[in-house]
């Protein structure tokens, strides 16, 4: 896939005392990107757009670079202990993301530059009474997607490699991996492609990496011997849905080489939901969505403080569950599948 590049950068003051801040602001200076010095109180109201569709798309398109601000991170239950950001958002157009309720209007990508700084909260974040603590960095964006500008997880993954007592863990849906796999990583980060059938990828995950290149990608990260994973979501019905996850396994067993790790394969399986503010959000920006988001079809599923999000009926979800779960213990016999939701 082509690479992401900004049409716009905006550039606090404070992050032009870091060196990575210094070096992106003449690295876009030099390929002549706009570029905007700005307080991000002001990034909003600076980023063109009238109508949802067009507000969204700039914002896609436009990098803050910044610094973080809050040292103190949010427990990640159930994937981790701790969740820590090196980038907040992503340049990929996935019609069901997941940080939708967490963005504004304008969903751009903010780059944080004081990586020291968070490389001292996490040394401070590590629990010494526990053999290992482990910290989550997908949580709020996907890092490998703007990896090529920043190279930020390439010295995350160096950092962790020199702690015997933490564990990171990544998830992305792009495959910009080559600077990854010479690193000194130990083993202690965890790479987990999120994936999906061809349908599914092609119709809904519009800019990120595809069905081939996450899987030779991810091939390549267990080449390096790093611990993989995958998390297989949303897993949708749709015609031939079958036919197109067993080709997904099979795919994923022909390219595979997991001898390398001694850590086992890890599937995450989660079926297809949406609640009625991600049907809007969908509905706004993807007018012309191909996706079934057809309540009289599902059943309700309660979450905390009254909120709903609407799933599969239960005879459906267990049909996914067994398929799926048939599929890969039938193809990756040693694998481990951390939960189907
Ligand atoms: S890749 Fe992840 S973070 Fe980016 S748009 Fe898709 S779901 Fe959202």
């Amino acid at each position: 896939m082509k690479l992401f590049w900004p049409e716009r950068v905006f550039f606090e003051q404070a992050a032009l005392k870091y060196p990575l801040g210094e070096k992106l602001y003449k690295f876009f200076k030099d390929e002549g990107t706009e570029i905007t010095l700005a307080p991000i109180q002001r990034v909003n109201s600076c980023i063109p757009g009238n109508s949802p569709v067009e507000k969204y798309s700039s914002g896609k398109r436009t990098l803050v670079v910044t610094v973080k601000k809050s040292l103190k991170f949010d427990i990640c239950k159930p994937s981790a202990d701790f969740e820590f950001s090196l980038v907040t958002g992503c340049p990929g157009n996935c019609e069901y993301c997941y940080l939708y309720t967490t963005q504004s209007s304008k969903p751009y990508i903010r780059t944080y530059v004081n990586i020291e700084e968070i490389f001292d909260s996490i040394k401070k974040h590590i629990d010494v009474n526990k053999d290992i603590t482990t910290f989550e960095v997908a949580s709020s964006g996907d890092p490998l997607s703007v990896e090529h500008i920043t190279g930020s997880l390439a010295k995350t993954i160096d950092f962790f490699g020199n702690l015997d007592n933490a564990r990171l863990r990544v998830v992305t849906k792009y495959n910009y991996v080559d600077p990854l796999l010479n690193i000194n990583h130990n083993g202690h980060t965890r790479f987990r492609f999120s994936i999906n059938s061809r349908y599914v990828i092609d119709n809904f995950e519009h800019t990120t990496s595809n069905f081939d290149e996450r899987i030779e990608a991810a091939a390549k990260i267990a080449s390096a011997g790093y611990p993989l994973g995958f998390i297989i979501a949303p897993i949708m019905i749709y015609e031939n849905w079958k036919g197109q996850y067993r080709e997904l396994l099979e795919t994923l067993s022909k390219k595979l080489d997991t001898g390398k790790s001694t850590e086992p394969l890890s599937f995450e399986l989660i079926q297809y939901r949406f609640t009625p503010t991600a049907r809007n959000f969908i509905q706004e920006r993807f007018p012309h969505t191909k996706l079934d988001m057809d309540e009289t079809t599902r059943i309700l599923k309660w979450g905390k403080f009254g909120k709903f999000k609407y799933i599969y009926p239960k005879e459906t979800a267990a049909e996914i569950k067994e398929y799926l779960t048939s599929l890969i213990t039938g193809t990756f016999p040693d694998a481990r599948i951390d939960y189907f939701t």
